[in-house]
């Protein structure tokens, strides 16, 4: 039995792993994690069988500790980590959203445990420091995300140095073919309708601004050791090729599959081995074409700002990225408008300059500088 902690298991990819594990012989949850919700937590803890878990919310914690009294609650972040540390385990699915992933990456690597990694934003805030603990202990890192899924299964089966460049995809979202103008006045509600995906509210006003295909260029980068200009991005509105590697002969292999995440979950928990899923595989005569064009960056400015903060390095991906986390949240809050969120990231980028990183605590004071810094923008970013 392959024994699991999930941090972050009552979001979407945290509700399909505890899918994909349910139907395993092989796989089987010992920890759980979340945020602040209670109720789901307590009730997975029940339907799984696991003894302990942990709530990020001190509040939410002491409330599930009175409920529940057939396992052990840990609270905070700390409270995290040590379900992590201390829960004997061989595995931990990281599908926490936000820079607070980092947290738990850290504490999973450093324990030498392998890890299946949803959450990107550890990479994207901490990509050298976290490749370089993973590399130093050990422990393997598998991506939970449907193009590096992809390019990680491609590479595979490649020898060292024959991969020349990597292509990942882009649905394009909600708002694929818009004009700026257009961009103005579009709701959270409607950035929220993504055409292929269900996801949780973040990674999906992400894929509306592009910003996750900026923040999937530099898990690219770290997972697989590519140089930024040898990684590409494609729109491809169907959503079914999920990445290309291109070979140095010219031949380029693709990947394609539904766009279904359990894919990617059975992936990374059955390290690589390809283990029955419940779904339906595409019939592509039924499908007929696939599509690609190529991104329209000056109106998607957050890939072109994310871009640019991973070859300017340092603290500044780690800024980009507490800013944006900022600016979704602000736009879900109907206080920024769509075009707003660039507008914030770019300001707070400009503000504070970029410092080169030696240790995990340079990044959270980065993140908690970045933070404060991008409050304080909104309002003039909204007035503006
Ligand atoms: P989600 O919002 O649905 O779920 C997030 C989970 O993290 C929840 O369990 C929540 O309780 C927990 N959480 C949130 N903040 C926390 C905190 N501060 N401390 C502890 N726990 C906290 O998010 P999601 O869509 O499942 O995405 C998770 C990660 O996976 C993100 O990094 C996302 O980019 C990545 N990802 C998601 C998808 C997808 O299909 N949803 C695809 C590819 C990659
Ligand atoms: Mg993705």
């Amino acid at each position: 039995m392959r024994r699991i902690v999930i941090a972050g298991s009552t979001g979407s990819i945290g509700t399909q792993a505890l899918d994909v594990i349910s139907r395993s012989d092989s796989l089987e949850v010992v920890g759980l994690a979340a945020g602040s919700s209670v109720e789901p937590l307590l009730e997975q803890a029940a339907a799984h069988g696991v003894g302990r878990i942990a709530l990020a919310d001190p509040d939410a914690a002491a409330r599930a500790a009175e409920r529940w009294t057939a396992g052990q609650v840990l609270a905070g972040a700390e409270g995290l980590v040590e379900l992590i540390v201390e829960t004997e385990c061989d595995l931990v699915l990281n599908a926490l959203v936000g820079s607070a992933g980092l947290g738990p990456t850290v504490a999973a690597l450093g324990e030498g445990i392998d890890l299946a990694l949803a959450n990107k934003e550890s990479l994207v805030v901490g990509g050298e420091l976290v490749m370089a603990l993973a590399e130093a202990t050990g422990a393997q890192i598998v991506p939970v995300d449907s193009e590096h899924t992809a390019l990680h299964q491609l590479i595979a089966g490649q020898s060292p140095g024959s991969v020349a460049r990597l292509t990942i995809t882009a649905s394009g979202g909600p708002f694929r073919g818009l004009t700026r103008s257009q961009l103005e006045d579009v709701t959270a509600e409607q950035a929220l309708a993504h055409p292929t995906w269900s996801m949780g509210g973040k990674i999906t006003i992400d894929s509306a601004t592009l910003m996750n295909k900026g923040l999937e260029v530099m898990e690219a980068h770290h997972l697989f050791g590519t140089p930024y200009e040898r990684i590409d991005v494609l729109v491809h509105p169907q959503s079914l090729v999920h990445g290309f590697i291109q070979l140095a002969d010219g031949a380029m292999l693709a990947h394609v599959g539904p766009p279904d995440m359990r894919v990617a979950i059975s992936y990374a928990l059955n390290r690589g081995e390809s283990v029955q899923q419940p779904i339906e595989p595409l019939d592509l005569a039924e499908i007929g074409a696939l599509t690609f064009e190529p991104v329209d960056v000056e109106t998607f400015s957050c890939l072109r700002l994310a871009r640019e903060a991973a070859i300017v390095g340092g603290t500044a991906p780690c800024t980009l990225n507490a800013a944006n986390e900022i600016a979704v949240h602000a736009f879900l809050q109907n206080e920024l408008p769509f075009l707003g969120i660039a507008e914030l990231i770019e300001r707070t980028l400009e503000a504070l300059p970029a410092r080169p990183v030696r240790h995990f605590s340079d990044l959270y004071a980065a993140d908690t500088e970045a933070r404060e810094r991008a409050r304080e923008l909104c309002k003039g970013v909204r007035a503006a």
